[in-house]
């Protein structure tokens, strides 16, 4: 049953202009028409993709209503569909998935088999993508006025795209907005005037483009009204960027002249018109730099900065409290909750505590379904008998759920892996607050490690022990993000036979760069290309350690029966107790391999 608004609260300001009027009634509009709206979108996608052969399976026979959907189509998950997706990439340009020819992959942070999963899309998605992006402003600015006075320093980057063998592009789904047209093209709008030029986004060096972004937002210090990323671990590296580089930054700004480092033809001539020689800031930028005090450095620097614009929810939400110390407490409103399966929704009240942020899906982009989350007693999710899932304008207050997709690009009933609970709603679509992806151990920036993953590196590095007569007795992990970039840190408990035999500094150093080696390519990706990870460490405590481990938890009401070792924590009083217990840290000595390429090729 759909519950009337219950936080619906009156706008604070009035629209910026007629667009965003006309967005704000669009927002209504949807909101109040939920369900309606999902209906005409399921109907939509089941008739336009009838022909399909993945719905042809299903005999649905014409049939574009909710029940028989519900009835005959399953619920599925990534490798379900991976046949289809491996047919797609190879070549196959029949109506597999999507009677829409499918323009490209988007290549997602999640992995199937240590690689991207890969996301067939239709052309027209983009401009569904564009939708929700439109959005965005219109809300922002009925909460922060004058928004259109200045501009925004954000640090955007494109990553690397393949072909798959059928000669289909790959990339992510931000690289794939970047690069096309909407964007390079995008008509002027004085809410959207960014400080960092296209060329230094689309620039594929990650130094050239960080460089030149900086360059161009301390520059244009003075009209930056809002500072971000796309995830808070982009932003920490902007930072950490700057505390690294800022002397040679503020050496072009003197001279005028820029770096030799960038060589990129397009940021070059783009720069001889911004960067002129302006000694007083190069100074004012070395005074608030030399002393390497980080407190406020983005206030101090963008001194009319009004938010910090990064998502700090979910995996993010570690990265709160740098964020607040680098902007001073600036306000942190995380605006919209995404995937590449389908673009979801927007917070409606952007300024809220991160703690408190809601997302409203817009019913508009996809067909949503829910499966109640109960970890204890999940639902059977049989393909010959799919359960009936809860529609987006059924759900209840105070549940969680896991949701469920289906998008005009093909994909049906699919299990995005996301876990959401119903905070409100707003007019007659819920409000969610983001709980956390299913299966997720360790993250530090776009990474995504499960528990499988994490036990494979753990054996592949093992096996360097055996001719050291030494095995992992036990071992658990956690994402440190007190270095910048942070980086995974392992905890083992040895059982050395022969002290005289122990592995050395070096094999065990070894044994942190077998376990990258072994980590899946997103992992990979963030340490070669984006150094977005740094170098794993091994922390090797004492015997005993994980006895003790067991203790805690039991005298803290753990049952001896069920205890097992937790294989990631992030608990303060454990992670002292552990690091107390260290006798030797190890750091892989170099990166792992990576190329763009994905190794296991699609047949
Ligand atoms: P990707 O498929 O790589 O685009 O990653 C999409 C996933 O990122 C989502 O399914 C979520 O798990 C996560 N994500 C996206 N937006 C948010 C957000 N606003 N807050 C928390 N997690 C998010």
């Amino acid at each position: 049953m759909a519950v009337e608004s219950t936080v619906s609260t009156p706008p604070v300001a009035s629209p910026g202009c007629e667009k965003h009027a006309k967005a704000l009634e669009f927002i209504e509009e949807m909101t109040k028409n939920c369900d309606a709206v999902q209906e005409t979108v399921l109907s939509e996608v089941l008739s336009r993709n009838a022909q399909t052969e993945y719905l042809q399976r299903f005999e649905l026979n014409g049939a574009i209503d909710r029940d028989t959907f519900k009835a005959k189509v399953p619920i599925v998950t990534y490798e379900d569909l991976q046949p289809e997706i491996q047919r797609i990439a190879n070549g196959d340009r029949s109506p597999i998935l999507s009677s829409h020819p499918i323009s490209e992959f988007l290549t997602s942070s999640g992995t199937s088999a240590g690689e991207r999963k890969l996301m067939p899309t239709i052309a027209e998605e983009m401009d569904r993508r564009q939708l929700l992006y439109s959005l965005l402003m219109p809300v922002m600015n009925l909460y922060v006025p004058g928004l259109d006075k200045g501009k925004g320093l954000y640090f955007l980057f494109t990553k690397a795209e393949t072909k798959t063998p059928g000669g289909l592009v790959a990339r992510p789904v931000l690289t794939s907005y970047y690069r096309s047209e909407q964007f390079k093209k995008r008509p002027y709008d004085p809410y959207l005037v960014y400080t960092s030029p296209n060329e230094a986004i689309l620039c594929a060096d990650s130094f050239q483009s960080m460089y030149t972004q900086m360059l161009c937002g301390l520059i244009m210090r003075e009209e930056v009204l809002r500072v971000g990323a796309v995830f808070a671990s982009g932003l920490l590296r902007a930072i950490r960027f700057l505390q690294l580089n800022w002397k040679e930054l503020a050496d072009d700004i003197s001279s005028g002249i820029l770096n030799p480092r960038i060589t990129d033809p397009s940021i070059k001539e783009c720069m001889s018109k911004i960067l002129k020689p302006n000694p007083e800031l190069a100074q004012f930028i070395t005074k608030e730099c030399e002393g390497d005090n980080l407190a406020s450095i983005i206030t101090r620097i963008w001194p009319n900065t009004k938010y910090v614009d990064v998502i700090v929810t979910g995996a993010m939400a570690q990265y709160i409290p740098t964020i607040d110390y680098y902007s001073g407490g600036l306000p942190l409103p995380c605006t919209m909750y995404a995937s590449s399966e389908c673009y979801f929704g927007l917070n409606l009240k952007p300024m809220t505590k991160p703690s408190e942020t809601c997302y409203t899906i817009m019913p508009n982009m996809g067909y949503f379904e829910f499966i109640p989350h109960d970890p204890v007693n999940p639902i059977p999710l049989s393909r010959d008998s799919p359960p009936r899932l809860v529609d987006l304008a059924d759900l209840e207050v105070g549940k969680e759920y896991e949701l469920v997709i289906s998008t005009y690009s093909g994909l049906c009933r699919y299990r995005v892996g996301d876990i959401l609970l119903v905070t409100g709603f707003y007019n007659s679509a819920p409000q969610f607050k983001f709980i956390r992806r299913k299966n997720v151990l360790l993250s530090i920036d776009a990474d995504k490690t499960d528990e499988a993953e994490l036990q494979k590196a753990i054996e592949n590095a093992s096996e360097l022990l055996n001719e050291f007569n030494t095995r992992v007795v036990e071992y658990t992990s956690h994402g440190d993000t007190n270095t910048i970039p942070g980086h995974y840190v392992i905890y083992w408990e040895l059982h050395v036979r022969d002290p005289e035999n122990a592995p050395t500094h070096e094999v065990l150093n070894k044994c942190c760069l077998v376990m990258e080696e072994s980590m899946n390519s997103v992992y990979r990706q963030g340490r070669v290309a984006d150094n977005s990870i740094g170098p794993l460490e091994i922390r090797v405590v004492k015997n005993g350690t994980f006895e003790e481990l067991m203790d805690y938890a039991i005298s803290r009401g753990a049952s001896i029966n069920q205890y097992k070792p937790p294989r990631c924590v992030n608990f303060v009083p454990i992670l002292e107790l552990l690091d107390a217990r260290v006798v030797s840290a190890h750091f892989s000595p170099s990166a792992p391999h990576w190329t763009p390429e994905r190794t296991k090729r699609l047949t």
